[in-house]
């Protein structure tokens, strides 16, 4: 089978023209600034070379020099799209670095030497290829495994193009022509899968990042900016799961903001908003990094540290304290800030809504013993139908009390 090599440029040509306008309207729907920078690299590529088949013969060496610059330049487009995809800044020197190399070798080097020009040239793009193969794959060597697309693609492209050039080191042929024209073709074909597989590679970069972002955002409470119920039960899943395989114990905390309810009553919900805030502030502030932490309610939040009951205690000590004296103040009038903290330890593997149920208990026999204090649990956590049923003794007890403080304010 023969192929015609002008037909394949313009097919090539075309393809990356359609994938550069693509990319930048995703980019723009988007709002995803790589994606420009990767459209404008196909873009000024499919320019670049559809020059290069057209006007190449009737304007000559200048003409020719000019486009293959511009096609140094595409290169380190992709490269820096790569880089300001990952939260970096578009590399300037470098963008023009490889169009300068050129230059200065067919400056320098006299058209004889054209085999060499030809190796450094294929070497500059080689070059952008690698520093985009690790920039792909640099974020999350972790998960390279699924990620192996993303490093292989550039790899294959720049290998490819430097293939030829070693082979024709290593074995010259004395029939150039023809089996030039072979790798000629041979470079068409690549280029087009190159530019198909690199899309491919960018929508699977873009569609991971943006579920993992979805999936941070719905792990996440708006308001405080710390793990809601759902973030803190998946984190303390996978806490669970790593510490019972040391075997190692866990603490679970409940903190639940005393006479809140007063707060929103007398300085309106924004004040109370921002109470939240700052209390979440002071827990995030008050434990380990290695602690978790989130808001499971309205008002109450519950951390899980890795660590036995009596650090716990401590831990939750310090947090009602620095809530007890954050000195928040509301048109100058300091607001009274308390919080009752539950505590309860657990044994290695134990079940996160057992835990949490026992500091619930806890948490309202603080409450029932007058609030701004922290209890723990004596007992080990039992089963969650037995956890669950004393947290529901408590809480009723808690209601007798409150409704005879009620009583006794009104009378
Ligand atoms: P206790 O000391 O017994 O815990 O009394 P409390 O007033 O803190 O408890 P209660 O359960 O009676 O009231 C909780 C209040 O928290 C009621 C609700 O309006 C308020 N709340 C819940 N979510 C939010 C929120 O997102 N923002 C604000 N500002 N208030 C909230
Ligand atoms: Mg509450
Ligand atoms: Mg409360």
């Amino acid at each position: 089978m023969s192929l015609d090599i002008s037909t394949l440029f313009l097919v090539g040509t075309l393809i990356c023209a359609l994938l550069g306008v693509m990319l930048h309207h995703f980019g723009r729907q988007e709002k995803i600034p790589a994606l420009n920078w990767w459209g404008n690299a196909y873009l000024l590529g499919a320019i670049t070379v559809a020059l290069w088949t057209v006007l190449g013969p009737v304007f000559g060496e200048t003409v020719i020099l000019a486009l293959t610059s511009a096609g140094f330049i595409a290169c380190g487009m992709m490269w820096n799209a790569a880089r300001v995809f990952h939260g970096l800044k578009p590399n300037w020197p470098g963008l023009f670095i490889g169009a300068f190399v050129w230059l200065a070798t067919v400056v320098s080097l006299p058209p004889e030497h054209g085999a060499l020009r030809m190796t450094i040239g294929a070497a500059i793009v080689a070059a952008y290829a690698g520093l985009t193969a690790a920039q792909l794959s640099a974020e999350r060597r972790k998960s390279l495994q699924r990620r192996w697309p993303t490093a292989l693609v550039p790899l294959l492209h720049g290998a490819v193009l430097m293939l030829p050039m070693v082979l024709a080191d290593l074995w010259p042929t004395p029939n150039s022509g023809s089996a030039g024209n072979v790798w000629v073709m041979l470079f068409a074909v690549e280029l087009v899968l190159y530019a198909i597989g690199t899309v491919f590679v960018i929508f699977m970069l873009v569609s991971e990042r943006a579920v993992s972002m979805h999936k941070a955002a719905a792990s996440l409470d708006p308001l405080t900016g710390i793990l809601n119920r759902r973030g803190f039960s998946e984190a303390c899943a996978r806490m669970i799961e790593r510490e019972a395989e040391a075997g190692r114990p866990v603490s679970a905390l409940i903190f639940d903001i005393d006479h809140f309810k007063s707060v929103n009553d007398r300085f309106g919900h924004p004040a109370g908003d921002e109470v939240l805030k700052l209390f979440a502030a002071i827990v995030s502030n008050s434990l380990r990094i290695s602690d978790l932490c989130g808001r499971i309610g309205g008002e109450e939040f519950a951390a899980l540290l890795p660590c036995p009951i009596d650090e716990a205690v401590t831990a939750a000590e310090r947090v009602r304290e620095a809530f007890q004296n954050c000195g928040v103040e509301v048109d100058d009038a300091p607001v009274a800030t308390t919080v009752s903290i539950g505590v309860a330890g657990g044994p290695a593997g134990v079940v996160l809504d057992v835990l949490l149920a026992a500091a619930d208990t806890a948490l309202y026999q603080a409450k029932r013993g007058g609030r701004n204090r922290v209890v723990a649990t004596v007992e080990q956590p039992v089963s969650l139908e037995e956890s669950r049923r004393r947290a529901a003794q408590s809480r009723e007890q808690h209601v007798v009390v409150r409704g005879g403080e009620v009583g006794q304010a009104v009378a």
